[in-house]
């Protein structure tokens, strides 16, 4: 177990409860290779192999990513078990070449859903290619009661007999959910590239900026070539 990574802070044992945290978190579950895997790889178009990493590899490393040789890069990955907003999941499930996505069902569990709470509420952008931009004012204690009115009226259909597949469809874009997501490293890359960008949405991007860290941790020097 390698930790929550949830917001800048590093947390173990919280993760799989239900109704624990209802923060943004990423967890990295699994990594395979580090970058010595992608050196490797890289060499053995000329029968070569390496068991310690040195300059020459950076120099190498950053020559691949520069010259998009990307393949390399595809030996080395990571799994993450993330838990975020329906409406960040609907965005990150769009990349999808070079990584695979798994998540919960509420066709199969009726556990109690959790609901996203934004700190603040961002106005509507002059310029709507950025999605947001700054704070406007609302009454954050009707969103509390219409998530509660939501939560009450999903257990209602349940405990009327409706199934949880078709109970769901009172449950919002808020509702919280989780997913295992794995991937090559320059999948997650791309991913990074795109979505830790200014003009991806604040929730979606604390999920790439998470990954990022963990990635950057995990590959330093493919981590700093990969991401532009
Ligand atoms: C800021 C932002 C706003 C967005 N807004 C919207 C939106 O309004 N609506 C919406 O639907 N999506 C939107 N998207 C999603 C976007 O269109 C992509 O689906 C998403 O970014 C995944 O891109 P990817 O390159 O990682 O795709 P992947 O599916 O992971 O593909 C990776 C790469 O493989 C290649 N590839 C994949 N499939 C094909 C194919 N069939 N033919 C040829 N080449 C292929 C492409 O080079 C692609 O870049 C938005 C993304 C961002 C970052």
């Amino acid at each position: 177990m390698k930790g929550v990574l949830r917001g800048k802070i590093l947390l173990c044992s919280f993760f799989r409860s239900h109704n624990y945290c209802m923060a943004i978190a990423v967890e990295l579950i699994d990594q395979m290779g580090t970058d010595l895997t992608v050196v490797n790889a890289a060499r053995v178009s000329y029968a070569g192999h390496k068991d310690t990493f040195d300059d020459r590899d950076e120099k190498l490393i950053a020559y691949l990513a520069k010259h998009n040789h990307w393949s390399p890069f595809g030996h080395a990955s990571m799994q993450f078990r993330i838990k975020a907003p329906v409406f960040v999941a609907r965005q990150l499930v769009k990349h999808q070449v070079g990584l695979i996505w798994n998540e919960v069902s509420r066709r199969y569990v009726d556990y109690e859903p959790e609901f996203y709470h934004p700190t603040a509420w961002r106005g509507k952008p002059r310029d709507s290619k950025q999605g947001s931009e700054g704070e406007v004012a609302v009454d954050q204690g009707y969103y509390e009661r219409l998530m509660n009115s939501m939560s009450t009226y999903y257990a209602l259909l349940l405990n009327s007999g409706v199934a949880p597949e078709m109970a769901r469809m009172v449950l919002p874009q808020s509702m919280m959910t989780e997913w295992y997501w794995s991937g090559s490293l320059h999948a997650f890359a791309r991913v990074c590239n795109l979505r830790c960008a200014e003009d991806t949405q604040q929730e979606t991007r604390e999920v790439a900026d998470l990954i990022d860290s963990a990635a950057k941790n995990a590959f330093p020097v493919c981590w700093k070539y990969l991401r532009t």
